[in-house]
């Protein structure tokens, strides 16, 4: 089944009771058994529930993988992931990632004797040279957050085979509409569902996607035992929104591209981070890895200063500054203060993080409305 095909109808059966062709929501808390023991597969909500248990097994298909485990938000996905491991244990994590999967793995995880190490993971020699007898796990996000680095998922799997590691991708940037990690060796997927994949901006949600029946067991495991699983009203409301998907995603990548371009042309701009530049150093990895390029966009401006970006940050109108991308309608941040106020200061600009950098996560409104607006904010820097 094709893409487009499978976000209507993978893993969506019309109900068995009344047919109807929406999911229904299961809004119950518990499931009535007819002898102890006795039950069609539901317990309890927390366990199993059936409009989730459709959500991941849609969400499974997407990723072109055997299957889909839902969290409350992408940080309990994460937190899911990192709890298979044990103290004492290794993770290798790209240096630029979402403020918020650093601040877990340095103020929760590494407190508890999981061990990580940051490194600029498109630099393959620096990914191997961090590999020791303990390395259990390569953390790649790619796109990166803010700076659009590619990493190349192919290249850091076959690495974290040779060290009998698991390879986790946060796909959230790239959407399963653009990115399949399971089709180039990764052996999780994990994304912050809050953003492409619903798409709305009305719902929080995490998923991991994953092939190993083992591994499946232990993750569920943790899902259930430590409860961060989502409601069935926001499985509802994921599953609308990912009919769509493949259509928002096409404009989003439209207009990423008119604004790429229309920034870098840009007298007030400085520096456009956008790797469907033929000139950004991963162009070729992510042409080879993704479908298209995407709609988040970040740029310095040519005054590269807070004070510059701040009078930029005041005069936007279409583009609300939010935390948070990838729904339909166009947002902007700044990253340094905002979703990766978490990361030191020193780190940040180590990863080329600056207080100017303005990032933007493109929406699917007309393009002339979106390009006037950035204009008149440039006007005002
Ligand atoms: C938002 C985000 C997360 C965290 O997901 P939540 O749903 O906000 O908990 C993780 N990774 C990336 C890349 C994100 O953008």
């Amino acid at each position: 089944m094709h893409f487009n095909t499978k976000t209507l109808h993978a893993g969506i059966e019309p109900d068995p009771d009344t047919g109807a062709i929406m999911t229904p929501i299961y809004q119950t808390s518990t499931y009535v058994q007819s002898e102890p023991g006795k039950h069609k597969g539901y317990e309890y909500s927390r366990t199993h529930n059936p409009t989730r248990t459709a959500l991941q097994n849609n969400l499974a298909a997407l990723e072109n993988a055997k299957h889909a485990l839902c969290f409350s938000t992408g940080m309990g996905a994460v937190d899911g992931i990192i709890k298979i491991l044990q103290p004492g244990d290794e993770v290798i994590s790209t240096n630029d990632l979402y403020g918020g999967t650093y601040r877990i793995f340095t103020k929760v995880f590494a407190p508890l004797g999981i061990k990580f190490t940051f490194v600029p993971m498109a630099d393959l020699a620096a990914v191997k040279a961090a590999v020791t007898d303990k390395t259990k796990m390569f953390w790649v996000e790619t796109p990166t957050n803010p700076l659009l680095n590619i990493i190349d998922i192919e290249a850091v799997a076959a690495i974290a085979k040779e060290s009998n590691a698991l390879t986790v991708v946060d796909n959230t940037f790239a959407s399963p509409a653009l990115q399949n990690p399971m089709d180039w060796g990764a052996d999780m997927v994990m994304h912050s569902v809050t953003k492409y994949i619903n798409g709305h901006s009305d719902v929080v949600m995490g998923a991991v996607c994953l092939n190993d029946d083992d591994l499946k067991e232990r993750l569920e495991f943790m899902q259930n035992s430590c409860g961060a699983t989502p409601g069935p009203q926001d499985a509802f409301l994921v599953l609308r929104g990912i009919k769509t998907l493949h259509i928002r995603m096409q404009r989003h990548c439209e207009n990423g591209r008119e604004i790429a371009n229309f920034l870098n042309n840009h007298p007030k701009v400085g520096h456009v981070y956008w790797p469907g530049f033929e000139h950004h150093t991963g162009h070729e990895v992510a042409k080879k890895q993704m479908k298209d390029f995407g709609g988040m966009i970040s740029f310095t401006l040519s005054k590269d200063s807070m004070e510059s970006a701040m009078d930029f940050l005041r005069n936007t109108h279409l583009f609300s500054l939010a935390e948070s991308l990838g729904g339909v309608e166009s947002l902007v941040g700044h990253p340094a203060s905002m979703t990766h106020a978490s990361i030191p200061k020193a780190e940040r600009e180590k990863a080329g993080l600056s207080d100017g950098l303005i990032r933007l996560s493109v929406g699917i409104e007309h393009i002339d409305d979106l390009k006037a607006d950035l204009e008149a904010a440039l006007a005002a820097t």
